[in-house]
């Protein structure tokens, strides 16, 4: 159920992509030298300081680690309030801070799987939609 579509202003360059089709991946940072993946990806690997980074889509699925409800804007936010905020973990070992599409935190459970989708986050200068990702529950 994603939302997002190639039009759309994403709120930070090079976290994620979005396909016409509407699929959507994170942007991670996979090293050469250790073989671990990161995110966001950064020019030079976390682990092992080697400078062979490549550019890699991340998994869309992956299960809930950690989560809270966010219910005053944190400074500079011009989104909606509350929202969900947590840690979602994915196969390829990473942990991602992000947010949560649900913001009840008492409707989820640790270990469930979650989806990442595209949200619309606010209307920019121009009034064109700035999206952000987020980790939404998969219906089981
Ligand atoms: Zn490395």
């Amino acid at each position: 159920m994603s939302e997002g579509s190639p039009a759309d202003v994403a709120v930070r360059e090079g976290l994620f992509t979005v396909a016409a089709d509407g699929s959507c991946h994170l942007l991670g940072g996979r090293c050469a030298r250790c073989g671990e993946h990161h995110f966001p990806r950064t020019a030079t690997c976390p682990y092992c300081s080697a400078d062979e980074v490549t550019e890699v889509p991340l998994s869309e699925t992956g299960t809930l680690f950690a989560w809270t409800a966010v219910t005053a804007p944190p400074p500079g936010y011009r989104g909606a309030v509350p929202f969900g905020f947590g840690v979602v973990e994915l196969p390829e070992r990473i942990r991602v801070i992000t947010r949560i599409s649900e913001p009840e935190p008492s409707r989820l459970r640790r270990g469930q799987t979650m989806r990442l989708e595209i949200v619309p986050l606010h209307e920019d200068e121009d009034g064109r939609p700035v999206v952000t990702y987020s980790f939404g529950p998969v219906e089981t």
